[in-house]
């Protein structure tokens, strides 16, 4: 990876339980989402190579707010990493709530580039991420489903994942593509650093 790497200064800039609250609704900004233990965290930090900024968003309390990144403050290059959803400890009630945040969010976000989907390959679209991508379907935003923990299958099984999700997506006739992902191991980060700064123009 060389040195100029764009993700490698990212920086936490502020965490919000409200939109109010958020950064001014310029430049653009992607969002991360994804069910809690899908590896959200994991995939932040390979990404910016960076283990605290995933610490940040851990800390307690602010599991539940919209973690935002900056990548380049000129630029005003953002991620919002959004509450993780399907906590099975977690109320009914403060479920709601964190659904009407994303929601609200998303519905509103003028500077919402695209949607980055992190699913664990094992697991993959679950009630909750068919949800986000009808949403990314009927709004016609770009979406990225990153299959993350590609490490615990075989490569002809990661394969084929792959390409289900991608097919999945055609036939809805959506802008949005599947790769195979590995917080761990790191395997798939050129592919997704490069969609990614594709979107942030870079
Ligand atoms: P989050 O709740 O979605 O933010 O998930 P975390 O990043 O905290 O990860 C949840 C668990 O999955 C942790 O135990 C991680 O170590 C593990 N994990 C995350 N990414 C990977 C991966 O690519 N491979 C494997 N094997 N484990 C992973």
């Amino acid at each position: 990876m060389n040195s100029r790497n764009i993700f490698f200064s990212t920086r936490f800039l502020v965490s919000v339980f409200s939109l109010k609250d958020l950064p001014t609704d310029i430049g653009l900004e992607i969002a991360f989402c994804g069910r809690s233990n899908s590896g959200k965290s994991s995939v932040l930090n390979a990404i910016t190579r960076n283990k605290k900024l995933a610490k940040t968003s851990k800390t307690p309390g602010r599991t539940r707010a919209i973690n935002i990144f900056s990548i380049d403050d000129q630029k005003m290059n953002r991620i919002a990493d959004l509450p993780g959803y399907g906590f099975a400890r977690v109320s009914k009630q403060t479920q709601r709530e964190w659904a009407k945040l994303i929601t609200a969010y998303l519905n509103s976000r003028q500077s919402l580039r695209g949607l980055v989907i992190i699913m664990d390959i094992r697991h993959p679209f679950k009630e909750s991420d068919l949800t986000l991508i009808d949403w990314c379907s009927e709004t016609n935003t770009p979406l990225l489903i990153v299959l993350n923990k590609s490490d615990k299958l075989s490569k002809s099984r990661v394969l084929r994942e792959v390409e289900k999700a991608n097919l999945m997506l055609k036939q809805m006739n959506l802008k949005g593509q599947a790769l195979g992902f590995s917080s761990t191991k790191t395997t798939g980060i050129e592919k997704l650093d490069e969609k990614l700064k594709r979107w942030f123009d870079v």
